[in-house]
């Protein structure tokens, strides 16, 4: 992706979501995959979790207006080309985030792409998305989204598609389009007994297959978050979904490879040009 020249406006982009205080994954791993990127980063906070490389121990929401708040403070006045959101913490937050969305003409038919990773719990198990939130989700936000990029957990909690093979992969990405979005990205990653983690992509239309060599490393916290990142930073550039996809495969595999120890849980991805 081009870098911008010393002393010009880069291109902007929009992360709604959470903070991490581990500094791995939310918040700190979009900004991290921005700046990389040459893009300036814009934030709109849902909650502050307390969190390190062993799980989350705390969660403090953000007032639901305050939220849309800050995309509509942003918006208008420093211009974004793309929005992406992560972890959400309640349906409210999401009710506020999809009007503040269509008012500010954000999502996939309108001006701005955005992209929805639905984030709904750490991979410690650790629950970030309210259960009775799961339907806001899916109602107000999946119809505005440009992808939306659900691993294989978030897979089955949205569409209750348990997927074990290519076929149901396949049938997950269906199910998930029929939701409303122009493209669902069902991951891999997590697929047992493979060695390969293809992710599928799906615009109603045909499969696009992302295949990719499974690093096998403990030090993968923030790996969803980077891949919606490095997404969304590709859209904010100008580059088809498709094209995005393969970028954001590329930089997260990558990231993985270079992933460090932290502490004593798990370490972050690390992306790096
Ligand atoms: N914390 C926050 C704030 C997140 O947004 C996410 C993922 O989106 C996580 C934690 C979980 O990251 P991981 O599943 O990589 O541990």
């Amino acid at each position: 992706l081009p870098l911008p020249a010393s002393g010009a406006t880069p291109v902007r982009v929009m992360t709604v979501a959470g903070s991490d205080s581990g500094g791995g994954a939310g918040i700190q791993a979009d900004m991290r995959t921005f700046a990389l990127l040459g893009l300036h980063a814009c934030v709109a906070v849902t909650a502050v979790t307390v969190q390190n490389s062993t799980g989350v121990t705390g969660i403090q929401e953000i007032e639901p207006s305050v939220v849309a708040a800050q995309m509509r403070s942003v918006v208008p006045d420093i211009g974004v080309s793309a929005v992406k959101t992560g972890m959400l913490a309640s349906g409210p937050i999401i009710d506020a985030i999809a009007d503040a969305a269509v008012d500010l003409r954000i999502g996939r038919d309108a001006d701005v792409p955005l992209v929805v990773d639905p984030v709904c719990a750490s991979m410690h198990g650790d629950p970030l998305l309210a259960a009775d939130a799961l339907g806001a989700l899916k109602e107000r936000l999946f119809p505005l989204a440009t992808v939306v990029t659900p691993n294989l957990d978030e897979v089955r909690l949205l569409t209750g598609i348990d997927v074990v093979d290519a076929d149901t992969q396949r049938a997950a990405a269906v199910a998930l389009h029929a939701l409303g979005p122009r493209w669902a990205l069902v991951k891999g990653g997590h697929l047992r007994g493979s060695d390969v983690s293809p992710d599928v992509l799906y615009d109603g239309t045909g499969f696009l297959e992302f295949p990719s060599a499974r690093i096998d490393t403990p030090h993968d916290h923030g790996a969803g978050d980077t891949l919606a990142a490095a997404i969304t930073g590709a859209l904010g550039h100008g580059y088809a979904v498709p094209d995005a996809v393969g970028f954001a495969k590329q930089w997260v595999t990558r990231g993985l490879a270079a992933a460090y120890p932290l502490g004593a849980g798990h370490g972050p991805v690390n992306p790096l040009w």
